[in-house]
């Protein structure tokens, strides 16, 4: 299929888009449709590049609004643990359709999963159209080490035919729910099968100091020694790293996701050291976490408070810029995330459309204006891959996948149960 935009805003120009077979084929002032291309007149909408959703559990939609303002151990241990137990793939696959809305609806386009099931969250993602790399949690702190090395094999075998756009990646949950030997079985496999590594690092302190007392060592370095820091590694949260840690992240090429979001909400006691980390570095992506612990996958907002926090915390309003924040979430600060490096010919056809006339964008310099005034509703038209997701507002098939998310939630007994039929009288007053 070949998609042609045209009247789009670029970089402060009208220019027009075509894509063929995914990717950019031409980009400028004179580009103009041809015959049999799927047509979209822009109509003067700011064309940009997507954002990438560094790190979350996208399934966890069917939980949101469940065991809120609890303290971390007590949500996972009396709430979300008893549910994720009765998860079927059904769930998993309709949650992550659900998260998959509403990223495409917020410009998201790409996302790192760490979930259960996660060969039937890789289909929700074919099916959305968008792009995704996904992992099965690894936890073996019970003594089931056998067990999650097979169940971490057959969930590499079952997704060892998803679709060009999905990746397989392993998830070791965290170093304080995965033993010595593991992870450093999962370093191997890594390493033997050239895939990524997604692992929660350094998200607390009680972590630091549990490896310190555990390890003789801060978790960065545990990793390493581990075998587990290399450029296919990606860590979410890196909150408590010190500065010897990020010199170490930066030298072996890892990222940091940062999800100050859900670090908020978790009141984890700081700030990821972005300053620091960029002055040693390292490369930095952005992530919500999941919806559960956010609760929102709206990356346009978590944009913001990245920002907001980090200037905050150095008490200085040029610790980040607006361009640097934009560049972060779009992925271009962390290159193993998966985005594309620029809008050029070339390149994958992934873009967005931003509402012309957008009160939020009306004058004053872009990024700034995406940053610090637009939310996800700003965005008009998604684009994957020269497929279009979302146009003007409108995803197929969204009632459907609401529908059955939430009948899936109803059975895990986290949404209402369906209102019965309403009665002659309530009928006759809404007719
Ligand atoms: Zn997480």
């Amino acid at each position: 299929m070949s998609l042609a935009v045209t009247g789009a805003i670029h970089d402060g120009e009208r220019v027009g888009l075509r894509a063929t077979n995914g990717l950019i084929a031409e980009l400028g002032r004179d580009v103009f449709p041809h015959p049999g291309d799927y047509l979209i007149d822009a109509a003067g909408a700011i064309l940009v590049a997507p954002l990438i959703n560094g790190h979350t559990h996208a399934a966890m939609t069917l939980f949101r609004g469940y065991g809120d303002d609890l303290p971390l151990m007590r949500w996972l241990e009396e709430k979300i643990w008893p549910i994720e137990r009765k998860l079927e793939p059904a769930d998993v696959y309709w949650g992550t359709r659900l998260a998959c809305l509403e990223m495409i609806r917020s410009g998201t386009v790409r996302f790192w999963d760490m979930y259960w099931h996660a060969p039937a969250a890789a289909r929700a993602v074919a099916d959305a159209g968008m792009r995704a790399t996904v992992a099965a949690p690894l936890i073996d702190v019970d003594g089931r080490s056998e067990q999650m090395r097979a169940a971490a094999e057959r969930t590499l075998d079952e997704l060892s035919d998803a679709p060009e756009r999905i990746d397989a990646g392993l998830a070791p949950h965290a170093i304080y729910t995965v033993s010595e030997d593991s992870l450093r079985w999962i370093a191997e496999l890594a390493a033997d099968r050239g895939i990524p590594v997604q692992i929660h690092l350094s998200e607390t302190e009680q972590e630091v100091i549990d490896c310190v007392s555990a390890h003789g060592e801060r978790p960065a370095h545990y990793l390493d020694r581990v075998g587990l820091l290399s450029p296919r590694t990606v860590l979410a949260h890196g909150v408590w790293l010190d500065d010897s840690e990020l010199e170490l992240i930066a030298e072996r090429r890892a990222t940091v996701v940062t999800n100050p979001v859900a670090n908020l909400k978790l009141a984890v006691g700081r700030v990821f050291p972005y300053p620091r980390a960029r002055d040693a570095g390292v490369r930095v992506g952005l992530g919500t976490d999941g919806p559960g612990s956010n609760n929102s996958l709206d990356l346009f907002a978590d944009m913001k408070t990245f920002a907001l926090v980090q200037k905050h915390a150095a008490g200085d309003a040029a610790a980040i810029t607006a361009g640097e924040a934009w560049e972060i979430a779009s992925g271009r600060r962390a290159p193993p995330l998966g985005a594309a490096p620029a809008l050029e010919v070339g390149q994958a056809a992934d873009f967005l459309l931003l509402r012309a006339g957008a009160p939020e964008l009306s004058f004053g310099e872009l990024p700034a204006a995406l940053v610090y005034a637009a939310s996800g509703a700003i965005v008009q038209t998604t684009v994957v891959a020269g497929q279009v997701l979302m146009r003007d507002g409108e995803i197929d098939g969204a009632e459907e996948v609401l529908a059955h998310a939430l009948e899936r939630a109803r059975g895990l007994g986290l949404a209402p149960p369906a209102a019965s039929s309403p009665s002659p009288r309530t009928r006759a007053a809404t007719s």
